[in-house]
């Protein structure tokens, strides 16, 4: 059987590219499909990306990178009232607001530079195994290859075609984002972190600054949605009105995200078959940061690589070595480090119990009335009102940590 190319590389996003590029360097004959205009079209992101892995891929001089995040702050909100904890690092450059329509071109750009092939506007719509390879099914007809690697994002399509696995529902969250050119723009990069700022449904809040907007949305569970029966839209209105922000709405959308957790990981290979970034749901969340950019760049390196030794050993089916290469690499050690993070970030408590915790605390520390309580007896009195101990809160502060 003959065969349109080494590797096919199904989504051009993070994941498509990386894997794309290093691919490529590899000598493989490598072709890259993408269901958008351009990379970057079908792409939502509320846009914090930690570029360690970036900088290992490609130069990033010239990348799009929104601003440098040099202040972290934290929000917890419980009725009219607010903890704030701020972090300020001016030299931080460690991690930049960006907005994906402008970056994955940039991307995709650097990868057609090294003779990456991308068809755009080339939507893969079934896949097949036969003769020793995959046969895809796409809109501009049949393509084969040895290998595919898959980054077609959280849905996850071609695990699917093939029969490896199903898409469960419990393990989806919704992403819902605005970008807003605010009346008032933040001098620098800033990352806030809302927590109790959505009425209930169980999920976080962001706002991160850009250089002339603002990201503002929020990452909600999807069986939290259902329950509540909120409409996603009015999530992102909700929370900009109520952190005062004034402004123009230029976009809006919604996205599923992966969260699966290290324990709960769908498979990441099969015969022919490797799978990064949202595909294989790689995404953390630990409380401290949202991850999935550096971990879609990272898999698909990791990927190229082992598509490599895959088509070096002469048996394209024996595709194991791409799990154990993913193991030795960040991306698989730092979702087994948040592993336990992921159980809390589950739970109603981090939501709901803590916020209000933490404000009636807060609270009563700055209230003076005649006799004053020690600190600690005050957080023991609020625990016992939520049906909590001292030493549970330490164990889910543990898991954080
Ligand atoms: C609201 C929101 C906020 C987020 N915030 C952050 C954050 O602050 N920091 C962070 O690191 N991560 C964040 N994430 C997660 C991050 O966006 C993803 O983890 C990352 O984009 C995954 O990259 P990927 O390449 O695996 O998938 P994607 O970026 O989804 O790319 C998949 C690509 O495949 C293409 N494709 C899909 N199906 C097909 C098909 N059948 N045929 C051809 N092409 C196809 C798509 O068009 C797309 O270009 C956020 C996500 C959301 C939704």
């Amino acid at each position: 059987m003959s065969f349109d190319a080494d590797v096919i590389v199904v989504g051009g996003g993070l994941a498509g590219l990386s894997a794309g590029i290093v691919s490529n360097r590899e000598g493989l004959s490598t072709l890259v499909l993408e269901r958008g205009e351009y990379s970057g079209s079908k792409n939502v992101s509320g846009g914090r990306m930690y570029v360690h892995a970036l900088k290992k891929l490609v130069d990033i001089q010239d990348a799009p990178l929104e601003r440098p995040i040099v202040r972290e702050t934290y929000l917890f909100r419980c009725g009219s009232k607010e903890v704030t904890f701020s972090f300020y690092d001016p030299d931080s450059r460690n991690s930049y607001s960006v907005l994906r329509a402008k970056f994955d071109p940039w991307l995709a750009k650097k990868a057609e530079e090294e003779g990456v092939l991308i068809s755009y506007e080339t939507l893969v719509y079934d896949a097949v195994r036969e003769g020793g390879g995959v046969t895809l099914r796409t809109n501009r007809g049949d393509l084969r290859a040895k290998l595919v690697i898959e980054a077609d994002g959280v849905t996850a399509g071609v695990s699917r075609y093939l029969g490896v696995r199903r898409l469960d529902p419990d393990f989806l969250m919704l992403g819902v984002k605005e970008v807003v050119r605010p009346e008032v723009l933040p001098e620098e990069g800033e990352a806030k972190v809302l927590v109790g700022f959505l009425n209930g449904l169980l999920g976080g809040g962001f706002v991160y600054v850009n250089k002339d907007t603002l990201s503002i949305g929020a990452t909600v569970k999807v069986s939290s949605l259902q329950k509540e029966k909120v409409l996603a839209r009015e999530i992102t209105e909700d929370l900009r009105e109520k952190m005062g922000i004034k402004g123009e709405v230029l976009e809006y959308s919604a996205h599923l995200i992966p969260y699966y957790g290290f324990d709960n990981l769908p498979p990441l290979y099969a015969p022919n078959l490797l799978v990064t970034g949202d595909a294989a749901g790689l995404l953390i969340n630990d409380g401290f940061v949202i991850r999935g950019m550096d971990l879609a760049i990272g898999s698909g390196m990791v990927a190229g690589q082992a598509a490599k030794k895959v088509l070096e050993s002469g048996d394209a089916t024996k595709t194991q070595v791409y799990e154990e290469m993913l193991k030795e690499s960040f991306v698989m050690k730092d979702m087994m480090t948040a592993r336990r993070a992921f159980q809390l970030m589950n739970s109603e408590r981090l939501f709901k119990t803590y916020p209000d915790l933490l404000c009636r605390v807060m609270s009563r520390m700055f209230t003076v009335e005649g006799e004053r309580r020690r600190l600690m007896d005050v957080v023991r009195e609020e625990l016992a009102g939520y049906n909590l101990t001292l030493s549970q809160v330490l164990r889910d502060l543990i898991k954080v940590m």
